[in-house]
């Protein structure tokens, strides 16, 4: 018998047995990935036949089901850290993380206050610490928490700069964001109860960046209406584009009108780490408030989103529900409870996975990865640039590059390229030899790379493109 009756547990040997093989499967998933299809399509009817039963009462044998998992689930999902997933933000994240965080899960840490996990609060503040000095924030008077992901960190980015700059009576302020900003800023306000009318949605220029004029005419018309700008968030490295605000100006601007920055750098903040990080998101150090995203481009496994703040105190004053109860002292070194510094209570250990993985592998091992990814957009641009097959919609920009297929020699009509680029796409994906979907640009569907995979050679773009001309020519 390998069940222990009423208590969830396995025998030793058998709990043994069983951890040996779940982490053979994920060293051996990490050796074989690259070997692997990225896509995984399957419809709601295929899963309901593997899937659906009732509840069972009755025990099965544990290495029945984790076979049956191993075989059935690990399979039927996109490999987000696939070599050739360019779609979306891909997932590269790394082995020691991906141990970490089991081990996170394993020893079930409450990641919440100090008094229950020391050592877990302190990773989290010496790793938030490593964070802020590498994005240039004070410090020891910034903060800040790990959170789910970006959206999360947006939301508590949006609670905070509400408190802070508005108090209790929120119902003239206005918030800022442009068309390109990241579409989990539009739910947090959503969520956060603010009106429509309290929403302004800034066009962006021809590089796809905040339109600075527009902006300064938004706010100063809310003014003359008795509106209450509060909070405006700029993008470091937009989701389409990869295209960085202007945040010198931008900074300026909040500066002179009490507004509070909030930057999303979800996908984008880990450039800071470049060679030329500093010119590439110059001004990002002026923000009040910064949302990174370690599970995109700092190659951490989900779920880690992160957000940084100038003072840490503002979301102590903010999330801190019986400020009497704690007896922490002031400053980024006391003992922190981290539930009083964003939403909740319960939190796993999330800072685990980004400290070992650092530690093990150092920072510079990151910088040269983020480099590369960098060095291998520009590369393929240039290679596409040179094919009289390509246009190149938006150039590579932290990493993203936009594209379609576009024969000099052809002439087409808009519409015919729309159609055409949706169904390379298409094409791609039912091969499952890659990951590439479309985006929209300027009312264009383009082919969109994003390439922050170290993973990713220059012959995987290449074969990749070879896929879609062989489709082209089918679709033409
Ligand atoms: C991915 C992304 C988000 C959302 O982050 P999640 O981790 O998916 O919640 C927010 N903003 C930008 C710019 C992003 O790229």
């Amino acid at each position: 018998m390998i069940h222990k009756n009423g208590t969830l547990e396995l025998t030793n040997e058998a709990m043994e047995k069983y951890g040996e093989k779940v982490i053979k499967a994920i060293s051996t998933h990490y050796q074989q990935l690259n070997n692997k299809k990225p896509v995984a399509i399957s419809s709601r009817e295929e899963m309901d036949k593997l899937f659906l039963e009732e509840v069972p009462e009755k025990p099965s044998n544990p290495f029945d089901v984790l076979d049956f998992v191993l075989d059935n689930v690990m399979t039927q999902s996109t490999i987000v850290a696939h070599p050739k997933s360019f779609s979306f933000v891909p997932g590269p994240s790394n082995f020691i993380g991906a141990m970490g965080d089991s081990l996170a899960s394993g020893f079930n840490i409450f990641s919440g206050g100090w008094a229950a996990s020391p050592a877990a609060a302190e990773l989290e503040i010496v790793t938030m610490n490593w964070l802020l000095k590498i994005f240039g924030f004070p410090v020891v008077k910034g903060g800040g928490i790990f959170t789910s992901g970006g959206s999360m960190a947006n939301l508590t980015a949006i609670v905070t700069a509400r408190r802070i700059k508005c108090g209790d009576d929120f119902s003239k302020a206005v918030i800022y964001l442009s068309d390109q900003a990241h579409s989990s800023n539009i739910k947090a306000i959503r969520i956060l109860g603010f009106r429509k009318e309290q929403i302004r949605i800034i066009p962006t220029d021809q590089e796809f960046k905040f339109g600075i004029n527009k902006l300064k005419n938004a706010i100063a018309k809310d003014r003359l209406e008795g509106w209450q700008p509060f909070c405006l968030i700029a993008t470091a490295g937009t989701t389409n584009t990869g295209t960085v605000d202007p945040f010198v100006s931008i900074a300026k601007i909040c500066k002179q009108e009490d507004i509070w920055f909030h930057i999303d750098g979800a996908y984008g903040g880990a450039a800071i780490l470049a060679k030329n990080g500093k010119e590439l998101l110059k001004g990002i150090n002026k923000a009040d408030s910064l949302t990174v995203d370690p599970h995109k481009w700092f190659y951490q496994p989900y779920e880690i989103g992160c957000l940084l703040v100038r003072n840490h105190k503002w979301l102590k004053n903010t999330f801190t529900e019986k400020p009497e109860y704690l007896r922490d002292v002031e400053g980024n070194t006391s003992e922190i409870n981290f539930y009083d510094h964003g939403m909740e209570l319960t939190r796993r250990f999330r800072a685990l996975k980004f400290y070992m993985s650092i530690k093990t592998f150092g920072l510079n091992e990151f910088r040269k990865a983020i480099n590369y990814n960098i060095a291998l957009a520009e590369k393929t641009e240039a290679f596409l640039r040179k094919s009289p097959n390509w246009e190149i919609i938006s150039p590579a920009t932290l990493a993203v590059i936009n594209f379609r297929y576009n024969p000099i020699n052809k002439r087409l009509t808009e519409k015919k390229l729309d159609a055409l680029n949706q169904y390379i796409s298409k094409e791609v994906v039912v091969s499952r030899e890659a990951l590439l979907v479309t985006t929209i640009l300027n009312g264009q569907v383009v082919l969109r790379m994003c390439l922050i995979n170290p993973r990713t050679t220059f012959k995987d773009v290449e074969d990749t493109i070879n896929l879609c001309e062989k489709f082209a020519l089918e679709g033409l």
